[in-house]
């Protein structure tokens, strides 16, 4: 156990560095102002053309936008069949988004270990929570790291489908090449507040199958026979009754958010060149500390989204444990987080999930994981200020 504090030292900053702030710019402002000023802000062309250009991006045929991603991963699960009494595995290293989706189904998530080197679930792994009751399998692209998935669809039988919640991985690529999302199956992207595309709130599921993606395209409104836009855009309408024949949801996206979007997409490449600068500064004064840390696996390759910048440390060799250190960062104006409690620990879970067995390799994990800010307006020279930072407070030179 740590002996000592950090003494009390006043922020080495005057605005605290958020682990993930979105960037605005005057082009993102001027479109909300154009979508403003039509008189038209629901669900209309802007989703249209957000949908076409996302689709394009990914080289996916189809992309269906929703409220968030809870709400894709939600719908995704349902057009793969999952309802009442299925098991659905998902990692336990995870937002609670990912297990929820299963229980907002009627389903029960049973939690999955993972491999402390690319903190994701490995095929190996997922079969060993498989059963007779399996429906499907929600994998995690932990941080922007995304899984071989070819790999994993091979190891499983045909019957259990496979959901991606790629929350942290829009711009990241599969270990064969292609674009996170054009794997075939329903792929769930988040456009929360930080994450690597934002629209403030929203998600959007890319889909290869054409009946899947009228499916969730109608339950995503009301299982309504037309949309708002097309009944508002369609004078004659008026003339078709809306016959509703089941429960659908109120999940749509809007021309508000679609419009932001639309301009987020165009600066991926630029935020991405961001997000590379500062993890190659992160990477490489890490591996400079005189004792060892444990980075995700290629987490300076390309193919990595770097969502997420994440380092293991040793706590029980160092002079602070974690929370401590985390304060300390946080008093210099340094925005330290976790990522994340583990799931199956949790008591939501542990009333309506099924833990078989310890997960050695989340629990490893979770006690030493700490996230370092990263974000399209954090800078390498934030970086490296992070860095002094860390480790002045993990050496204890003060
Ligand atoms: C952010 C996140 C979600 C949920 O996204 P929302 O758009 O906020 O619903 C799901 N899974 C993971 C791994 C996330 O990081």
């Amino acid at each position: 156990m740590p002996s000592r504090l950090p003494s009390a030292k006043a922020a080495v900053r005057s605005d605290y560095l958020a682990f993930g702030r979105p960037d605005f710019s005057v082009e993102e402002i001027a479109a909300v102002t154009r979508v403003l000023r039509s008189g038209w802000v629901g669900m209309g062309p802007e989703v249209i053309a957000f949908e076409q250009e996302l689709a394009a991006y990914l080289g996916v045929p189809h992309v269906v936008t929703v409220n968030s991603c809870t709400s894709a991963l939600h719908l995704s699960l349902l057009v793969s069949g999952v309802g009442p009494g299925d098991e659905v595995i998902v990692p336990s290293l995870t937002w609670c988004s990912t297990a929820n989706a299963a229980l907002y189904a009627g389903a029960h998530p049973v939690f999955c270990d993972i491999d402390p080197d690319t903190l994701c679930l490995t095929p190996a792994l997922v079969r060993r929570q498989l059963t007779s009751r399996t429906k499907a399998v929600v994998v995690v692209h932990y941080g922007g790291l995304a899984i071989d998935i070819a790999a994993l669809r091979r190891a499983l039988p045909a019957r259990v489908r496979i959901v991606e919640d790629a929350a942290h991985a829009l711009g990241g690529k599969y270990p064969d090449g292609r674009m996170v999302g054009a794997s075939g199956n329903a792929v769930c992207f988040s456009f929360y507040a930080n994450k690597n595309l934002s629209t403030a709130e929203g998600g959007a599921i890319a889909l290869s199958d054409n009946a899947a993606a009228d499916r969730v395209r109608s339950l995503r409104q009301h299982a309504l026979p037309l949309d708002a836009w097309k009944r508002f855009s369609h004078p004659k309408t008026i003339l078709i009754s809306n016959q509703l024949t089941e429960l659908g949801f109120k999940m749509n996206f809007t021309d508000l958010q679609a419009t932001l979007g639309r301009v987020q997409l165009k600066r991926q490449k630029e935020f991405a060149r961001r997000r590379r600068k500062v993890a190659d500064v992160y990477a490489r004064r890490l591996k400079k500390l005189p004792f060892p840390v444990r980075l995700q696996a290629e987490c300076t390759a390309d193919r990595h989204a770097r969502h997420l910048f994440t380092v293991q440390f040793p706590w029980s060799r160092l002079r602070l444990d974690r929370e401590q250190f985390i304060l300390a960062m946080r008093a210099r104006n340094l925005g330290v987080t976790i990522h994340y409690a583990p799931l199956h620990t949790m008591p939501l879970y542990g009333r309506k999930g099924r833990r078989p067995e310890p997960l050695p390799g989340v629990e490893e994990v979770a006690r030493a994981i700490v996230t370092l800010p990263i974000g399209p307006r954090v800078t390498p020279a934030d970086a490296r200020q992070v860095m002094d930072c860390l480790a002045e407070i993990l050496a204890g030179r003060e």
